[in-house]
């Protein structure tokens, strides 16, 4: 494809939090509407409803149901917690496969109150712990390395070198990576970093948005493709690089999007990715 060409929507995934003032039935219905072949589902979109239902619901659609959206929060001082947070993961992986999912995205955790160290020991042990239950119910686990500024309580694994050698130690077939730019398109040996999930067949989820400037909440004000300094088309090259034909997956969580008409802001969302994406 030459750089004018604007690339169609077959690899296009949304998750539901992009979209989020929708429920699940609407974002449903109004993405296959647009033609979007991809959606990855937030357990919070599934509250209050049959999770075997909506799957199906999805797949009338014509949805390939890319993912779950989150397992994980290993990390905590206390055993109780760190307990619970294995038995939440184990009810996600039932949760995906009651919806027709075969990936749970994991956001690893942290505790403030320990040694980062420590909460990447306790993530890998939850993670350890739950491996045999995602072989059982076919539901790979996507470690997703967070930026930086998320280590205190959000993930204590920051850097795709880091989300890479976890991987390569838990050695399974059933844990992998997720690789969003709005976490890593900092890292200074990215395409490296990517090039080596990919070689050990770990690539396995790639999300993407834009890091707007100035960035006016670290959470809530994540840009559309196109809107800020990630270079988002030269990440992809890398992914592809590897092999990789999995869905692209628009994961935006915007204060300023979550107030615009809704069916408005897919049309932003379907331009900025054929244009700069
Ligand atoms: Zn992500």
């Amino acid at each position: 494809m030459n750089h004018q060409q604007h690339r169609d929507i077959s690899q296009l995934c949304i998750h539901t939090i992009t979209t989020k003032p929708w429920k699940i039935e609407e974002a449903a219905k109004n993405f296959s509407e647009a033609g979007i072949k991809g959606i990855t589902v937030w357990r919070d979109a599934l509250e209050g409803r049959n999770i075997r239902q909506t799957g199906n619901m999805l797949q009338k659609h014509d949805l390939t149901i890319v993912s779950l959206c989150r397992g994980g929060f290993f990390a905590h001082k206390e055993l109780s917690k760190r307990k619970a947070a294995i038995d939440d993961n184990r009810r996600a992986i039932e949760e995906a496969a009651e919806l027709g999912t075969s990936m749970i995205v994991l956001v690893c955790g942290a505790d403030p109150s320990q040694a980062l160290e420590e909460s990447r020991k306790q993530i890998r042990d939850g993670i350890a712990a739950i491996i045999s239950e995602a072989a059982a119910a076919k539901v790979k686990l996507a470690i997703e390395p967070l930026h930086p500024m998320y280590a205190d309580t959000r993930s204590a694994i920051n850097t795709l070198a880091q989300a890479n050698d976890m991987a390569e130690e838990l050695n399974s077939s059933w844990v992998g990576v997720a690789v969003d730019v709005y976490h890593l398109w900092w890292h200074p040996f990215l395409e490296k970093e990517i090039k080596r999930c990919g070689e050990n067949k770990n690539l396995f989820a790639f999300h993407i948005c834009d890091w707007k400037v100035p960035t006016t909440d670290l959470l809530l004000d994540r840009g559309l493709m196109g809107e800020g300094c990630i270079p988002v088309k030269q990440i992809r090259s890398w992914i592809e690089a590897t092999g990789f034909t999995g869905f692209n997956e628009v994961e935006i969580f915007s204060t300023e999007y979550w107030k615009e008409d809704q069916s408005e802001f897919l049309r932003k969302i379907i331009k900025a990715y054929k244009e700069h994406s």
